[in-house]
Parts: C-alpha cells; sequence; structure tokens
C-alpha cells in the first residue's frame, strides 16, 4: 500500500505524462501541417510559374505578326500580294501569289521586308 504522498506523485507523473501526450500529439500535428502548408505553397508557386509561362507564351503569340502563319511563301515581287502557292518543279521551286502571278521561290519578299517598305511609303 503506497502512502499518501506516494499516491500523490503518481498521480502527479500520470497527469504529467498525459500533459507530454497531448503535448506531442499537438506538436505533431502543427509540425505535419506546417509541412503540408510548405507542400501546398511549393505547389502553389509551381502553378503560378505554369501559369505565368503559359501566359507569357500565349502573349507572346499575340504579338507574333500574323503574316508569318497566314503568309509562309511571303510576297509577289510583281504586285506585293500574298504567296497562295509554291510548287517544286525540278530544282526551280515557283511560288503564285494571290492574283495569279507566277515567279521563283528566291523572289518572293519576305514579310521583314514587305512590313519595311509599308513602313518607308
Ligand atoms: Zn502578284
Amino acid at each position: 500500500m503506497n502512502t499518501l504522498e506516494e499516491r500523490e506523485v503518481i498521480a502527479l507523473v500520470v497527469q504529467a505524462s498525459k500533459c507530454l501526450e497531448a503535448l506531442t500529439r499537438k506538436f505533431k500535428a502543427e509540425a505535419m501541417s506546417a509541412e503540408c502548408q510548405a507542400k501546398i505553397a511549393q505547389q502553389q508557386t509551381e502553378i503560378a510559374l505554369i501559369q505565368a509561362e503559359e501566359e507569357a507564351e500565349r502573349k507572346r503569340k499575340e504579338q507574333e505578326p500574323k503574316g508569318m502563319i497566314k503568309c509562309p511563301f511571303g510576297f509577289c515581287p510583281i504586285c506585293g500580294a500574298v504567296g497562295t502557292d509554291r510548287q517544286r518543279s525540278g530544282a526551280v521551286i515557283t511560288d503564285t501569289c494571290a492574283e495569279g502571278h507566277s515567279y521563283e521561290s528566291t523572289d518572293a519578299v519576305p514579310l521583314s521586308e514587305m512590313m519595311r517598305r509599308k513602313r518607308v511609303n
């Protein structure tokens, strides 16, 4: 049979260990939650980066001269209309413009030259 003092000490130890357990659980939960939050923040950063890249790519495409895509054959050296067709016949590559002119593809006016001319005129 324990003395009163011993029982008090045991009770205190039990209480203290329960308290410690609770604190440990609390700290573990907080640590996990902090870890989770760090991961979430990291993922959010990655998502933001991807979104920024996509946005930059979209803007870059928007700013690209539309003619680059629409006029892969350049422009007619005779009338300035857009080249609509390119036919290879042996070593000679012949382009045809929207107005029906035929010319060698090497004579086709590139978009950059076309834009320069428009600025000059
Ligand atoms: Zn033409």
